[in-house]
């Protein structure tokens, strides 16, 4: 069983304890997707190891080129699976991203908490998605992308899929009542995917809480090296979810970090794929057929987090004539990463084309995949290249084959 992540500031003693697990036998390298694009040791999970290590006991600098090799790392935790040593490179890489934060200048470090604090406020998030919504109706977007004044914020804008009109989910009172987590990004890009477990979890004779309080997990604020934001909302949500015995998380992404937060509560956090594909009640639900070809895209947080690749595969099964497969290159990251393809584009592209490139030879109906930050960094791709795959949830696919209308 790994130590949690950080609440607050790790002590650097406590981190240099962390890399000096590592024996430096380099057989993460070939895994490592910013290595096999560079070569490069430094953007190899050894290197970068051995420069944290360096600079927690003082022996390096803490220089630009180090922040850039730290930065670039996906944090998708693909070393960690094929570590024989087990090195926590997550814990390890998130300890040392909080102290590179703490250092960064007060206003800097002031806009950075600003920007996080609109994913962390339900109200925030309601405005942003009117302001958007608006952004998208209303010719505002076209006459910006024809004058090309986006600059860095094309490529964000260009992810967003066109934003629906807010329709709130709602409580489904029921028998054995179990939460349902909205997330932040999630609710905002894709609520289709929220109402579709609802809908299943409904049909499968659960009960839904959907509490009003709750919070974002706090992935986003970890991985901007926040730990003691990301604690604060993880108070937030046990005091949400306070009373259930079991919450259901739809984006993978989000399941690690709430699984964390959710426990000192003695609440048990099921990815939706997982708690889906196994619940009791499918002998009485009968999809329709599905004559498609689906391709399963992986996420790392599922597969590397929470070592769980098979479930998407077994709920997806249960729909008659599909065919289902994994996406070829599925161990390696497809550079959505949370904020990680806004932030390091170039990296992000090159690993994307590599899935632009699988889902050309598998030419599959639908990839399916349960992270919604996937599903968008995936979506560009796809959009950019004339491909004509439709990205989707696994639970959406199964419950639209169920009756349920998006
Ligand atoms: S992180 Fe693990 S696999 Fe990679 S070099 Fe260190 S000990 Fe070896
Ligand atoms: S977390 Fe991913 S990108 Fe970072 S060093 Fe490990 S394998 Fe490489």
């Amino acid at each position: 069983m790994s130590t949690p992540f950080p609440s607050s500031l790790p002590d650097p003693a406590q981190l240099a304890g962390l890399a000096n697990q590592c024996v430096a036998c380099g057989l993460c390298l070939p895994h490592c997707p910013t290595y096999r694009k560079t070569r490069s040791e430094a953007d190899s999970p050894r290197g970068r190891i051995f420069m944290m290590r360096g600079v927690l006991e003082g022996q390096l600098p803490l220089s630009g080129a180090f922040v850039h090799h730290i930065d670039l790392c996906l944090a998708c935790r693909r070393c960690e699976a094929v570590c024989p040593s087990r090195v926590e490179y997550g814990r390890l890489v998130e300890g040392m991203r909080a102290r590179l934060a703490a250092e960064q200048s007060p206003l800097r470090r002031r806009l950075r908490r600003r920007l996080l604090a609109v994913a962390a406020s339900p109200g925030q998030l309601r405005l942003a998605e009117s302001l958007l919504r608006f952004w998208q109706r209303s010719g505002l977007r076209t006459l910006a992308r024809s004058l090309g004044i986006l600059g860095k914020l094309a490529k964000a804008e260009a992810a967003l899929p066109e934003l629906q009109p807010h329709r709130a989910i709602h409580d489904r009172p029921g028998p054995e009542e179990v939460g349902l987590f909205l997330g932040c990004v999630a609710r905002l890009a894709d609520s289709e995917t929220l109402r579709a477990t609802a809908f299943l979890l409904e049909k499968l004779g659960h009960g839904v809480r959907v509490p009003a309080g709750q919070a974002c997990c706090g992935a986003l604020h970890r991985h901007a090296g926040e730990p003691e934001e990301a604690e604060a909302l993880a108070r937030r949500n046990r005091e949400a979810f306070a009373g259930l015995k079991t919450v259901i998380v739809a984006a993978t992404g989000c399941a690690p970090a709430l699984k964390e937060a959710l426990a000192p509560a003695g609440i048990a956090v099921r990815e939706a794929t997982e708690y889906l594909a196994a619940a009791p009640g499918w002998e009485n639900l009968h999809p329709a057929p599905l004559n498609t070809r689906i391709a399963v895209h992986e996420p790392c947080s599922q597969i590397n987090a929470l070592k769980d690749a098979a479930s998407p595969y077994a709920l997806l099964k249960r729909l008659p004539g599909a065919e289902v497969l994994p996406l070829p290159g599925n161990d390696q990251c497809c550079g959505g990463a949370g904020a990680y393809f806004l932030l390091q584009p170039e990296m992000a592209g090159k690993l994307l084309d590599d899935k632009i490139d699988a889902i050309r030879a598998v030419k599959p109906d639908f990839i399916a995949t349960a992270n919604v930050g996937c599903a968008l960094h995936l979506g560009c791709g796809v959009k950019d290249s004339g491909l004509g795959s439709e990205i989707a949830h696994p639970v959406t696919l199964v419950a639209r084959q169920l009756g349920f209308k998006s």
